[in-house]
């Protein structure tokens, strides 16, 4: 399939190829759609077998950044960029300089940030060349470490579950099972023992469970193979993709599935399949966007109180998602769809109104 085809098949706007002889600087950027705003998504740098899968990876994840801002809200669009190198052994200054010099050149139609295989360092780099990178330290008046906030919003989407399920968002006497207990993991288990749940935590890194069950009290380790088939409330996939697959889904004693992980259905028919057996699936790119509306809160001038107040819409987005799939009898992940392409829609409709001179502030987007 040619460049243009596989951009036309899920309606990207744009890729940039970015090579600098120099500093051996190999990267693509993908910006999906750009209706809401900016394009704003990560740098992933990773070894890619082939430049093919590099550039079907930034697609991919380009295109999900387009969903994931567009329900939670956020006046932005979907981009990300894939740097081709080895993360452990590639990395320096001006590989990172370099790259941000062509971002500043795509002229802030995309913004990026940390993602797997890079980190906030490489990012204060890139900002030495760009005005258009977000996800800085708190030292530099960023936002610092997204991770509470990604918890704080899966946490919320938690409540809206619970509540939709059995008419109350109270934790007490609840039991929750959290797959990987991690940055985002860990806390979400402090907001889940605060609000009174019975916590079950499995990982197969030992200083983080040492870590857990030495902050916290009452919760139990489990083995890790088997933290999915736990009688509970709520599973909470909080450290890979794919764990709601053929092999597991038979196994789940949960009624609730809502965790933090990106892509936690190993296919789209196993959101069916959830439904079949009762089972309540929070989309995870709803729940999990925390982060995401965090670091967007830089584009503002950053401000914890406006960030956290932000985070805590994610339970109305849920609930409002729950809503979508009861009223047209879809399933839930496919009501998340829905709710972003609508939004698209209706606000790609909005801007056909003609106005003399949008405000300032709007500009950037118009
Ligand atoms: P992390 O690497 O800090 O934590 C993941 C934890 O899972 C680790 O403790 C790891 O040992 C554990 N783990 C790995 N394999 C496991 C297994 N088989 N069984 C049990 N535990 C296992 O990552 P994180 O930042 O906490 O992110 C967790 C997930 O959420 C990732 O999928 C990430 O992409 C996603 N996510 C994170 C954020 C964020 O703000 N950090 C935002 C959105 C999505």
């Amino acid at each position: 399939m040619s460049i243009f085809d596989r951009l036309a098949r899920r309606a990207h706007e744009q890729v940039i190829f970015c090579h600098d002889e120099v500093t051996g600087l190999r990267a693509i950027i993908a910006i999906h759609d750009t209706t809401l705003g900016p394009a704003l998504g990560g740098t992933r740098m990773w070894s890619y077998a082939s430049d093919e899968d590099a550039l079907e990876d930034a697609l991919r994840l380009a295109r999900g950044m387009t969903y994931k801002s567009a329900a939670a809200g956020l006046n932005l669009g979907g981009g990300k960029a894939v740097i081709i190198g080895n993360s452990k052994a590639d990395k320096n200054e001006m590989l990172f300089r370099s790259y941000g010099r062509f971002i500043q050149g795509v002229g802030g139609r995309y913004i990026t940030a940390e993602d797997v295989g890079t980190s906030v360092q490489d990012m204060e780099w890139v900002r030495m060349e760009t005005d258009f990178v977000v996800g800085i330290s708190r030292a530099l008046g960023g936002s610092g470490d997204p991770s509470p906030f990604t918890a704080l919003g899966v946490f919320e989407g938690m409540k809206s579950s619970l509540k939709w399920q059995t008419g109350s968002e109270s934790f007490e006497g609840r039991v929750v099972a959290v797959q990987g207990v991690g940055h985002v993991g860990y806390h979400l288990v402090e907001h889940l023992r605060h609000a009174g749940a019975q916590v079950l935590v499995a990982d197969i890194d030992r200083d983080n469970l040492a870590r857990v069950t030495r902050d916290f009290d009452g919760i139990e380790v489990v083995d890790p193979a088997r933290i999915h088939a736990q009688g509970c409330d709520i599973f909470a996939p909080c450290a890979l993709g794919a764990v709601i697959n053929d092999h597991t889904l038979p196994e789940l004693k949960c009624g609730i599935v809502a965790g933090c992980a990106n892509n936690v259905l190993a296919e789209d028919r196993h959101a069916a399949a959830l439904a079949e057996r009762g089972i309540l699936y929070a989309p995870d790119y709803v729940v999990n966007a925390g982060g995401l509306i965090n670091v967007a809160n830089e584009l503002e001038g950053y401000n914890t109180d406006r960030a956290t107040q932000a985070v805590h819409g994610i339970h109305d987005i849920t609930t409002r998602i729950f809503e979508i799939a009861r009223d047209e009898g879809i399933t839930t992940a496919e009501a998340a769809d829905t709710l972003a392409e609508r939004r698209i829609a209706a606000l790609q409709r909005v801007k056909d109104h003609y106005i003399a001179r949008p405000p300032a502030r709007l500009q950037r987007r118009v």
